[in-house]
């Protein structure tokens, strides 16, 4: 039973890859690249360690050091530009084409030092070996990419025999097409259950920032937003609301509790749905909501914040009759002063008789 719950599992997830788009798919692969590429780093460093250990097979097979030293020890100068390149590059692209460079430059190094040997049909263990370090860069990779570096394993191993003349070619491609399939299938399985990793930690990051209550944001996304910079991006004008339930603490009074929550609710709700997808709605405090308004002029967000009053003034589907005060702003760059703009507009609009839209 847990065996069809688990492909059950990976059906569905495989079902989720598929009908990601172009930028989901982007997203995802950068995500896994970030949280492999330390661990690919490191496997890399211990294959080019082990890579050079291997001068003491060929002293087992040739009786001397000096002939494959010069290709076992190549691997260095790759290894140098990886370690170089991976702290200058910053796209995953580059990341992985970095991690696949050095790989191959193992198996190229192999290559070389096997053309030195006297015996060549240890070649087969030496190939079956470098599965391992594919098995490991492939973490950060796409699948298709990992299906690629497979592909041209296998044909480095077959132009490498014109020179190199294997004695034993048919017994390494019988063993390197199954080892090459087995990892691309666990790169496959990989991609997926991380998937699932991924899935969890967005639902989280979701979960963090919204408020359970309303459904909006919570202030953690606005602690995010100043940290960040993030509005300082956005071509247009940007305004700050700051919308106050007026009279709130008598409705909790009057009504109870209860009632006062599907108020906020309702509120909420209505922003949500009032604003645009790229604005912010954000419950800031108790009855308190802010309202990022992005490309959208201080007199244009008065006229929209206008609008919305006189909608909850005179809605007839609110849990009980509300009116709300509304401070608006421009937005001028610092995040900080622009809230206390807006926080005394909402202050005169509450000390000047509530129920009306202020700006400063
Ligand atoms: P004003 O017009 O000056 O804004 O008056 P007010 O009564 O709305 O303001 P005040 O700050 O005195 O009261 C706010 C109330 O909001 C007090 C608090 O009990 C209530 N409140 C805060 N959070 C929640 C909540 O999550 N649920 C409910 N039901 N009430 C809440
Ligand atoms: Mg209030
Ligand atoms: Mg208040």
């Amino acid at each position: 039973m847990k065996l069809f719950s688990n492909a059950r599992t990976i059906i569905d997830l495989y079902k989720d890859y598929r009908t990601m788009n172009k930028d989901d798919l982007e997203d995802f692969y950068a995500s896994k690249c970030d949280y492999y590429q330390n661990y690919v780093g490191i496997s890399l460093f211990v294959g080019v360690i082990i890579s050079i250990t291997y001068i003491f097979s060929d002293y087992l097979l040739n009786g001397d050091f000096v002939r494959t030293l010069l290709p076992r020890f190549s691997i260095l100068i790759p290894a140098l530009l990886f370690f170089v390149a991976t702290r200058i590059v910053k796209t995953r692209v580059a990341i992985v084409f970095m991690d696949y460079f050095l790989a191959h430059s193992m198996v190229i190094a192999t290559i070389w030092a096997i053309y030195h040997l006297d015996i060549k049909t240890h070649a087969s263990e030496g190939f079956v070996i470098m599965n391992l370090i594919f098995l490991t860069v492939g973490f950060s990779a796409r699948n298709r990419e990992v299906i690629f570096s497979t592909i041209l394993f296998w044909l480095e191993i077959i132009i490498s025999n014109s020179f190199n003349h294997y004695e034993n070619l048919d017994v390494i491609m019988v063993l390197e097409i199954p080892c090459g399939i087995a990892v691309i299938g666990s790169h496959a399985l990989l991609m997926l259950i991380y998937l699932d990793h991924y899935r969890m930690q967005q639902k989280l990051e979701l979960a963090m920032i919204t408020d359970p209550l309303t459904q909006v944001y919570n202030r953690h996304l606005l602690e995010k937003i100043i940290t960040q910079n993030a509005l300082k991006d956005v071509a247009g004008p940007v305004a700050i609301a700051m919308m106050d339930i007026d009279y709130f603490k008598q409705v909790n009074d009057e009504y109870g509790h209860y009632t006062g929550d599907l108020t906020l609710l309702y509120i909420g709700q209505k922003l949500s749905k009032g604003t645009h997808v790229n604005d912010y709605v954000i419950r800031y405090g108790g009855e308190e909501f802010v309202i990022i308004l992005k490309n959208c002029d201080v007199n244009n967000a008065c006229a929209r914040m206008e609008q919305f009053r006189q909608e909850i003034e005179s809605a007839t589907d609110t849990p009980v009759p509300i009116t709300v005060s509304v401070g608006v702003s421009r937005y001028n760059g610092d995040f900080s002063k622009s809230i206390q703009n807006v926080d005394n507009a909402l202050y005169k609009a509450k000390n000047t008789g509530r129920n009306k839209v202020v700006v400063v």
